[in-house]
């Protein structure tokens, strides 16, 4: 018999005996609230919880048209743009395809960095649609350099590189690109390709400016700062996106922009809408506006930086080589050499019932990664740091203690809701 069976048989007088498979379900149930500490998908907090609870309405009614007109304005504030933002029942793949379908032609010539493990994966889906890429050895712990896209585009004497892609916070590292410099580096150099941005782990977390940085297709998905499940992908556009997808020639109807927006005019989409997760996403912008876009990037600033004072005291290593490159969003930790960082993670899950975000790609196995972002606070971050602490020491990983207590003083010591501080 297995041991919990006759652990709970122990109890048989006061009642039936336990058959297996009940006593299979009382091994699987831990007490308390697991911690989803994965750089997205987030915590989805209970007031969109509800909301997505709601009775599906009719997806071509009056009800709905106001919804999505309401949704669609405030996804213009998210994203800070005047221009239309669209919204696919897709995750940010799909909307990374969306980008590239509805400004490209088959061998266009695209230009990126390997920077990181979605930055490579963007490409893979640019190679597929038939796009020319041209991806530039990068460093996975350094963003890449304005500079040296600039020198790249002036080289580009015939113009034939039509659309430079950047993921602005590349969630398998937590190093982040300058979007505003390299819009610099694009008119610098006089170059008119279009720029278009993954803000996928940054928007509704980092600072994000669609209009002023001049970017022309951002993509993002639902995941992640706007604290939903996967589900839903978003790009915002440009003019100069929208005049482009006039002439774009990939292959693809599912992504238009024109159907989409012809739609979207009277408050509808081409297709049944994924009705449930509008609803979730109309009550997370509704959150978001209540605390405040500056509040909501300042939140998440304060808990990277805690964090990363947690990280320096441990003696552990963040990835990006300059801290002033780190994503507030997401900490990339690498484990000391010998140290397996997915044999980490499987103990803090089993000891402690929390999941922290694996090493991707040729991170894997050499880092662990701590989502920071969403709906959280001060006691969960604090939670989440104690459970790597006692992680590290239960997996036997060298590292000194102190880190969680060093991230506590940093969070009791700045107060949110007085910057300047206590006398
Ligand atoms: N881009 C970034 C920066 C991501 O972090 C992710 C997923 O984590 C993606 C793109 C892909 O998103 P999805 O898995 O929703 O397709």
């Amino acid at each position: 018999m297995a041991p919990a069976l006759a652990a709970a048989n122990q109890w048989a007088h006061l009642g039936e005996r336990l058959h297996p498979y009940d006593c299979e379900l009382l091994m699987t149930y831990r007490s308390g609230r697991h911690f989803l500490q994965l750089p997205g998908p987030t915590n989805t907090p209970f007031r969109l919880l509800q909301a997505m609870a709601r009775p599906v309405i009719d997806h071509r009614g009056p009800e709905f048209a106001r919804m999505t007109k309401g949704i669609l304005a405030e996804l213009q504030w998210l994203f800070r743009t005047q221009n239309p933002v669209f919204v696919y029942p897709s995750s940010a793949t799909g909307a990374w395809e969306a980008a590239l379908a509805n400004t490209l032609a088959p061998g266009d010539r695209v230009l990126s960095f390997d920077h990181g493990f979605f930055a490579q994966k963007w490409c893979h889906v640019a190679g597929r649609l038939g796009l020319d890429v041209r991806r530039l050895p990068g460093d996975w712990r350094t963003p890449p350099s304005p500079s040296t896209v600039e020198d790249l585009l002036r080289e580009d004497t015939e113009r034939r590189i039509r659309a430079v892609l950047f993921v602005h916070s590349e969630t398998s590292t937590a190093v982040k690109t300058d979007i505003a410099a390299m819009r610099k580096a694009l008119d610098r150099a006089d170059h008119p390709a279009l720029l278009l941005v993954d803000a996928v782990s940054s928007l509704a977390c980092m600072e994000f400016l669609h209009d002023e940085w001049g970017v022309d297709v951002t993509v993002c998905g639902s995941q992640k700062g706007m604290m939903l499940p996967a589900g839903l992908g978003f790009t915002a556009v440009s003019s100069r996106a929208l005049e482009a997808s006039k002439t774009a020639s990939i292959p693809s109807a599912y992504w238009q922009w024109d159907e989409m927006l012809r739609f979207n005019e009277r408050g509808f989409f081409p297709y049944t809408p994924a009705t449930g997760l509008l609803y979730g996403l109309e009550e997370a912008l509704a959150m978001l506006k209540e605390e405040g876009l500056g509040r909501v990037i300042a939140r998440h600033d304060r808990h990277a930086e805690a964090t990363r004072r947690a990280v320096e005291a441990w003696g552990l290593e963040i990835v990006p080589c300059d801290a002033a490159h780190a994503c507030s969003s997401v900490t990339a930790v690498l484990t000391p050499d010998g140290h397996d960082a997915d044999r980490f993670r499987a103990v803090v899950l089993d000891r402690f019932d929390m999941s922290l975000g694996k090493g991707l790609g040729e991170l894997e196995g050499r880092v662990f990664r701590i989502g920071h972002l969403g709906d959280f606070n001060d006691l969960m971050l604090a939670g989440t740091l104690a459970g790597v602490e006692m992680g590290l020491s239960a997996a036997g990983v060298p590292h000194r203690t102190g880190g969680a207590q060093a991230a506590f003083e940093y969070l009791a010591r700045e107060d949110p809701t007085n910057p300047g501080g206590h006398p």
